[in-house]
């Protein structure tokens, strides 16, 4: 602390995000990365944008990526707001658009960014408690609110939300913005961008660092009703008018037309899902439904962080949150079939 600082950063909680180990021997499923390098296409794009153009300021409204993301899920480049990760398009919408008198709702147990993001804008909000099975009840949210969010499938639980409930969640709240955050829609999910032109109030939010395996780029988008996304403008340029740079603008827009490498991962990333669960249970552990690229997994009879602990002395790393009724589970990315039998052969 220092008195040159502003008073309110002294409150800040930032987050924590999971290790990112300078060791490499280390099997890492602990941040949810995908175990598949990116489309060989997209990395070809941004290998042939290193060149002088970089002298140049990029597209401050990145239109290519924006008419590739608005063709990919049949909507308009006005309803297509796009950022420096999910993370910063994140930020924009609780600055943006939740910004209001009454508390903002989210599941008790979900991405720990959204407390730290009110804790930035000085939003109040309300946990809303899952249910016994850790799954989200749609009617537990009929609050006066200032917007609801949640992630499609939830983190750190990997458990989905059927479309039909998100709807009735719609049409039981159409006086505040609702933020589906689908991170991890496409391992086992059906994306809720097909609801966007009938509930001008929904924003449904992506990322290209899971499944289309670009953590390292930094690119996030929202997809919504063109009033919602001026909002998101609007903050994106009090802010910083060039959230993406030449290489992401071209990588990205290469992965979303890579539709072919994008199936073929993402498949194989399922049936690693599906054998891992298989596998866990075989040794005693139950695991939550998951369609997400990670498990959420808890033991009877062996303490979750003795777990993690020891995992890490045989070199591989989960993610154990220290957090009310979670602290018993691991959060265990899916990774290779060699990272996977790993896991395994160090919890034998
Ligand atoms: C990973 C993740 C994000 C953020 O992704 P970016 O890398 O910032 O695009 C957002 N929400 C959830 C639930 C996530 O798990």
């Amino acid at each position: 602390m220092s008195k040159f600082w502003s008073p309110f950063v002294k409150n800040l909680v930032p987050y924590v995000p999971g290790e990112q180990p300078k060791l490499t021997k280390l099997v890492k499923l602990n941040t949810n990365e995908n175990p598949y390098g990116p489309s060989p296409k997209a990395l070809e794009a941004m290998r042939g944008e290193l060149n002088d153009n970089l002298r140049l300021y990029p597209d401050p409204n990145s239109d290519l990526l924006k008419q590739a993301v608005a063709g990919y899920y049949k909507v308009q480049p006005n309803q297509v707001f796009l950022g420096n990760g999910s993370d910063e398009v994140l930020a924009h919408i609780f600055h943006g658009l939740f910004q209001h008198d009454a508390p903002l709702l989210f599941p008790d147990i979900s991405y720990s960014f959204y407390p730290v993001y009110c804790g930035l804008y000085g939003i109040p909000f309300e946990p809303v408690a899952l249910d016994e099975q850790f799954q989200i009840r749609v009617e537990d949210y009929r609050l006066a609110n200032a917007g609801i969010i949640f992630p499609n499938p939830n983190a750190p639980t990997g458990c989905l939300l059927a479309l039909d409930a998100i709807e009735q969640l719609l049409k039981a709240n159409t006086e505040s913005v609702v933020v589906v955050d689908e991170a991890y829609i496409d391992f086992g999910g059906e994306t809720a961008i097909s609801l966007v032109d009938r509930y001008p109030n929904l924003l449904v939010t992506q990322t290209l660092s899971k499944s289309r395996s670009l953590a390292g780029l930094r690119v996030g988008l929202a997809v919504g009703h063109p009033d919602l996304i001026e909002a998101l403008e609007r903050v994106k340029n009090s802010f910083n008018s060039y959230p993406l740079d030449r290489i992401a603008i071209v990588g990205a827009t290469a992965a979303f037309e890579d539709q072919a490498y994008f199936e073929e991962t993402c498949n194989k990333v399922i049936a690693s899902r599906e054998k891992l669960v298989a596998e866990l249970n075989a040794r005693g552990f139950e695991v939550l439904p998951s369609a997400a690229n990670f498990i959420f997994a808890r033991h009877p009879g062996k303490d979750a962080a003795g777990i993690a602990a020891s995992l890490r002395e045989q070199g591989v790393i989960v993610r154990h949150f220290k957090l009310p009724r979670i602290d018993q589970f691991l959060r265990i990315s899916i990774g290779t079939e060699e990272q996977n039998q790993a896991l395994l052969d160090a919890l034998n």
